[in-house]
C-alpha cells in the first residue's frame, strides 16, 4: 500500500500530510503524517471495517472519546478521531512514537538484563494501572503494542489501547498472537481487567527470557497449555528470584488469585526495595 491509496476524510485531509507507512496489524495500517500548520509529526491509524460491523463501530467511536481524554506518560496520546464518511473506516490521529516496538528490539537483542526489564515492565504496569483505574481493559498487551520513544533510552508507551474493545468474544480468533491471552478469555465464560495482568505476566517472562512461557506448534495445543498454566523458566537463563516471584503472581490461572496492577507496582522487582540480594543476569 502507498499513501496514495488512503483518502483522509475532509477535515483531516486539510490538516495533515501523509508521509509513509509506519506499520500494520490486524485492524489496519498506521501512517506517519505531518500536521501542516504546526509541522508536528503524528501517526494516523486507519482502521478499515466491513459493513457488517458498522453498527458496533458507532458505539466504539463513543468509547474513543473517552480514550481521547486519557493523559499518561506511558500511553500513546490520541489527538483526533474521525470516521470515514462512507462509514467503512475510522482514522485515529496519535502522537508519533517512532523508536520502534518492543518485539523488534527483543528479536534483535534478545532478553533484557534484569534491571532494564524491570524498568520497561514498570512503565507498562503504570499505564495499565492508569487504564484500570478508569475501568478500561486494554486486552491486547504484547511487545508489538509497546513503543519506544526515539532517543529516550528505555522510555516506552503503550499503544493500540482501548481499540481492543472491538476485539470482543466474537473476534478473538482474529487476534494475531494468542500467546498473551489469559486462560479465562479462552474458556469464554466472562472476563475482566485481570486478563491484562496475565498478559503482563507473559510480558515480564518474555522480557527476561526472550522466550514465551507457553508454546505449542498448534493453536489448540497452545490453548491447552495456557488453560493449565504450567510453564518453566528456561534453564539457560538466570532469571532473578524477584522477577520469578512477580511472574508467578501474575501467571495465576485463577484471575481472583492474580496480582492487580497496584499490587504489581508495589512488588520488590519494581520498587527495588527488596532487602534481599537479587541475582542479576
Ligand atoms: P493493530 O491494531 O493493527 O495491531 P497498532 O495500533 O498496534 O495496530 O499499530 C500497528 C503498528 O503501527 C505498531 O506495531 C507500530 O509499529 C505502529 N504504530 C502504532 N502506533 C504508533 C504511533 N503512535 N507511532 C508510531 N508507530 C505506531
Ligand atoms: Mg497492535
Amino acid at each position: 500500500r502507498t499513501s496514495n491509496d488512503i483518502v483522509l476524510p475532509g477535515a483531516l485531509a486539510e490538516a495533515y500530510q501523509l508521509d509513509g507507512a509506519l506499520g500494520s496489524g490486524a485492524f489496519g495500517t498506521v501512517w506517519r503524517a505531518t500536521h501542516i500548520d504546526s509541522g508536528e509529526l503524528v501517526a494516523i491509524k486507519v482502521i478499515e471495517r466491513t459493513r457488517q460491523l458498522v453498527e458496533d463501530f458507532r458505539l466504539e467511536l463513543n468509547e474513543a472519546e473517552i480514550l481521547k481524554s486519557l493523559d499518561h506518560p506511558n500511553i500513546v496520546q490520541l489527538k483526533e478521531l474521525a470516521a470515514d464518511p462512507s462509514g467503512d473506516g475510522c482514522f485515529l490521529v496519535m502522537e508519533l512514537v517512532d523508536g520502534g516496538h518492543l518485539q523488534a528490539s527483543l528479536d534483535e537483542h534478545g532478553a533484557y538484563e534484569d534491571a532494564h526489564a524491570a524498568e520497561i515492565f514498570r512503565q507498562v504496569a503504570e499505564a495499565v494501572a492508569y487504564l484500570h483505574a478508569r475501568n478500561i481493559t486494554h486486552r491486547d498487551i504484547k511487545p508489538e503494542n509497546i513503543l519506544f520513544v526515539r532517543g529516550a533510552g528505555l522510555t516506552v508507551k503503550l499503544t493500540d489501547f482501548g481499540m481492543s474493545t472491538m476485539k470482543d468474544g466474537k473476534l478473538t480468533t482474529l487476534c494475531g498472537t494468542p500467546s498473551y491471552c489469559a486462560p479465562e478469555l479462552l474458556l469464554g465464560d466472562g472476563y475482566g481487567k485481570a486478563v491484562d495482568m496475565w498478559s503482563l505476566g507473559v510480558l515480564a517472562f518474555v522480557l527476561v527470557c526472550a522466550a514465551l512461557p507457553f508454546v505449542s506448534s498448534t493453536r489448540e495445543g497452545l490453548f491447552e497449555k495456557i488453560k493449565k498454566g504450567g510453564y518453566e523458566f528456561p534453564s539457560t537463563k538466570q532469571v532473578s528470584t524477584t522477577a520469578q516471584d512477580l511472574i508467578t503472581r501474575l501467571l495465576k490461572t485463577n484471575p481472583m488469585q492474580r496480582y492487580s496492577s497496584r499490587e504489581a507496582l508495589q512488588h520488590p522487582w519494581l520498587t527495588g526495595d527488596d532487602g534481599l540480594a537479587t541475582t542479576h543476569n
